[in-house]
């Protein structure tokens, strides 16, 4: 049967209407390809899969001819039978190109390798490829690279976005970051405190510190609430509280774990599962952490992972690292537009063809995102097949901002960053940059702190306004004690949506469709990163992701998804080697809790 109709569309005011018309047709073909693509004729000897092909020949005034199950002609009633065609010849100026669903039209070559986000994961794919002299373009929504590992200046002074220690032991990363920076990385001692009740305690916890610093009829309470603990526990344990209670007390529960834990993820720690406890505080029990202490420092430290003593910081904070492996990557070829933000990503059945970022159309061969996967499924163009558009509710975020105050003074106090676990101080941590790097901070006579509150987008604390949140800072630090309130000279304040991707009931089934699409619909698409995958990572993990991924474009063929925090990466190791992936990124990746079902699954 040979084709039975033909519509022809042009650029004058009545073919906005035609359009409309092709629209349904669009959509016609697409929904009938989700289910079988058996049916489709070859079109100029390719053949044609989906929706998006219409936009691939719109330019070139080729013909189409797929067989539908029904006609495209209106009015619906007379949708047809099965086994009819269409015939639709679109001509070049359809005038849906400007209201925004064509891609481009320009006739630039696809780049080798499109990458969505110049954060971690985006910029070492391109510092990777442009390694191999692979090109490749980044497309990045800010004004500056980094991400969420970027440093923010101020009138010279710079901050992070929380504070960023490079600690890996992944030797690919850390020889990445001595290749990059050389001497500009610098070995930074930590100390860290929590404030609790007008007291520092050593953090990580040191049972001795902590009891003497509690005072004798404290810590005698604490004591007898451990002993109750030990001889009646919480059974089952169901949750966080009950797994730290078990083990520390509930009266240590209270003052060490229960307020921090609950103003980072926003939810009550009898709402959070124990094995994120298990993870966390592996290995950690008042009985332990007194042994320890007994035995003296040195001894059984090994025992203990949480302490680490020393990290690397780059002496101009984190975004010295970024900024650089951005003029390396661009020396060698590669492309990382600014200001450019991804609103379009074009598809069809079988690939990804181009993006549209900031108004301008690039088309690729290959694309590696570090988008949020919950913002890539929406910029999806024609929209995500039913199934992966259910995801999006899937994804769910905590967010963050930081309070950068600058302060009169010097050697304020000895600590990288405290935490505050006073119920009362709605801050969650207090950097002090100075402590980072001397270098943060362009007069030694100041010092640059970072108030870091968590919340969630459009919360109270997220809609205060920036005089509002400065001086809800300057109040807290001198609150605590930490300076007087007429040595706050300045401050700025940045807001950071989707700071941490949440591990809820939900998030595995979003990821489950999202990998789906990309075998069955995209597979020249590969996810990196943190929420670009939806992982609770540090940046040596995104750095690896971003650095395979680039690899796989060149013809790897490295599994992404088993980079996990259970993983590990020895260079020379062949990735098909199934040991090949163990314990280091393990050792410095944070550790997320997920929530107790509400639906009773696991
Ligand atoms: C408070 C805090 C403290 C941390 N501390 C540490 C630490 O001590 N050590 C450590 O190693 N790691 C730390 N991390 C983790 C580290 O920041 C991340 O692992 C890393 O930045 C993730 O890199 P990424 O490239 O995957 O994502 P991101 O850094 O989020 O980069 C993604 C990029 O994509 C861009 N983007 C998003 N949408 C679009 C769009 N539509 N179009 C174009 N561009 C877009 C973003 O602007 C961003 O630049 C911390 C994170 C936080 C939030």
């Amino acid at each position: 049967m040979g084709p039975k109709n033909s519509l022809t569309v042009s650029a004058d005011r009545a073919a906005i209407t035609r359009a409309a018309q092709v629209w349904t047709i669009a959509r016609s073909i697409r929904e009938y390809f989700h289910t079988s693509d058996n049916m489709v004729r070859t079109i100029s000897g390719s053949r044609l899969v989906s929706q998006a092909d219409l936009v691939l020949i719109v330019p070139l005034k080729l013909e189409i001819t797929v067989v539908l199950p029904y006609t495209y002609s209106e009015p619906r009633s007379r949708l047809g039978r099965s086994g009819r065609s269409i015939n639709v010849q679109l001509m070049k100026s359809l005038p849906m190109s400007k209201g925004g669903y064509l891609p481009p039209e320009g006739k630039q070559p696809a780049v080798p390798v499109v990458i969505l986000g110049a954060g971690p994961a985006g910029l070492s794919a391109a510092y990777e490829l442009s390694n191999h002299d692979v090109e490749s373009v980044v497309l990045e929504q800010d004004a500056v690279v980094g991400g969420l590992a970027r440093s923010v200046e101020y009138k010279g002074y710079l901050f992070d976005i929380g504070g960023h220690r490079f600690f890996t032991r992944v030797p690919l990363i850390e020889k990445m970051w001595r290749e990059v920076l050389g001497d500009d990385l610098l070995t930074r001692p930590r100390l860290s405190r929590i404030y609790y009740r007008s007291r520092f305690f050593r953090y990580p916890l040191d049972a001795t510190d902590a009891l003497a610093g509690l005072g004798p009829l404290e810590a005698l309470r604490c004591m007898a609430s451990f002993a109750r603990a030990r001889f009646s526990p919480r059974w089952p344990e169901r949750s966080f509280e009950d797994w730290v209670s078990n083990r520390f007390g509930s009266r240590l529960f209270e003052m060490f774990f229960r307020t921090y834990t609950e103003k980072v993820w926003g939810m009550p720690c009898d709402q959070i599962r124990p094995e994120w406890a298990a993870q966390r505080i592996r290995g950690l029990s008042l009985s332990s952490l007194l042994r320890h202490s007994l035995a003296g420092r040195g001894n059984g430290r090994k025992a203990i992972r949480t302490l680490v003593e020393e990290f690397h910081y780059p002496r101009r904070g984190p975004g010295m690292m970024w900024t650089r492996v951005r003029e390396l990557a661009e020396t060698r070829g590669a492309r990382v537009l600014l200001s450019k933000p991804v609103e379009r990503v074009f598809w069809r059945k079988g690939a990804v063809l181009a993006v549209q970022a900031g108004g301008e159309s690039i088309r690729g061969e290959s694309f590696i995102s570090s988008l949020p996967i919950r913002n890539l499924i929406r910029s999806l163009e024609p929209a995500a097949p039913a199934y992966l558009r259910r995801a999006t509710e899937d994804f769910h975020y905590r967010d963050f901002l930081t309070v950068a105050l600058i302060v009169r003074g010097k050697n304020l106090f000895p600590d990288n960053w405290i935490y505050i676990h006073d119920p009362k101080f709605k801050v969650g941590r207090i950097q002090n940059f100075n402590n980072w790097s001397p270098d943060m901070t362009p007069d030694p006579e100041t010092t640059c702190l970072g108030l870091e509150y968590f919340c969630f987008e459009n919360d109270g604390l997220w809609n205060l306004s920036d005089a509002e949140l400065l001086a809800l800072a300057a109040s807290e630090l001198t609150e605590l004690g930490l300076v007087k309130k007429d040595d706050v000279v300045d401050g700025a304040v940045v807001r950071v949506p989707k700071a941490y991707p949440i591990y809820d009931e939900h998030y595995q089934r979003g990821l489950a469709a999202m990998r789906r699409f990309m075998e069955e619909d995209a597979p020249n698409l590969q996810l990196v990163g943190r929420n670009g995958m939806h992982r609770y990572n540090n940046q040596d993990h995104s750095m690896l992701t971003g650095i395979l991924a680039a690899r796989n474009a060149m013809g790897a063929r490295y599994d992404l998804w088993s980079v996990n925090v259970d993983a590990d990466y020895l260079e020379e190791r062949s990735p098909a080697e199934p040991d090949a992936w163990h314990w280091q990124l393990a050792q410095t990746q944070p550790i997320t809790p997920r929530a107790i079902s509400t639906s009773g699954s696991s």
